[in-house]
This record gives C-alpha cells, sequence and structure tokens, in this order.
C-alpha cells in the first residue's frame, strides 16, 4: 500500500519494471493539457506538453514552432492572420 499522499487520483502512476524482474509503481505529477490555437481551439502541433520544470530543460526552439505566432496560432490561423495584417 502506498503512503497516504500517493494515494491520490491526481498523480500518474507508472509501472516500473525493476531488473530483476520486481514491478513496482512510480508516481508523477500529471502533464498539463494540450496547448490550443488561440483562435479555432485545435491542438497545437510541435508544443510540448510538459511541466514547467521539465520545459525549462528544454532549448527554446523545441518549445514552439519557429515561425510568427507560434506557439499561440496554428499554422492556418497564423496563415491568414498575416495575410490579412498585409492587406
Ligand atoms: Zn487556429
Amino acid at each position: 500500500m502506498p503512503r497516504p499522499g500517493l494515494r491520490v487520483r491526481s498523480l500518474r502512476k507508472m509501472k516500473i519494471k525493476l531488473p530483476g524482474g520486481a514491478s513496482i509503481i512510480h508516481y508523477f505529477k500529471r502533464r498539463p493539457s494540450q496547448a490550443v490555437c488561440a483562435n479555432c481551439k485545435k491542438p497545437l502541433h510541435g508544443v510540448p506538453r510538459e511541466r514547467d520544470v521539465d520545459l525549462g530543460k528544454l532549448s527554446r526552439r523545441q518549445k514552439r514552432p519557429e515561425r510568427p505566432y507560434g506557439g499561440n496560432l496554428c499554422a492556418t490561423c497564423a496563415r491568414a492572420k498575416i495575410k490579412s495584417r498585409l492587406r
């Protein structure tokens, strides 16, 4: 039985197989929800679903697409916005 602080559904559980064959459970905090487009609410590609601690380990270009509005708008909405600004 895990200790009381771990007996919660808010933690993500992962079964780990040890070298000796024994199976134990590791507990992790859950990942944040998928980043979505600010305009059409579609899930954004190229934006990692990690906690802030793990995002700090990534380089800047691994955190969002390197284009205008990358990580905020999806490719379709970014293209439409840029076009509308040019006109
Ligand atoms: Zn969009």
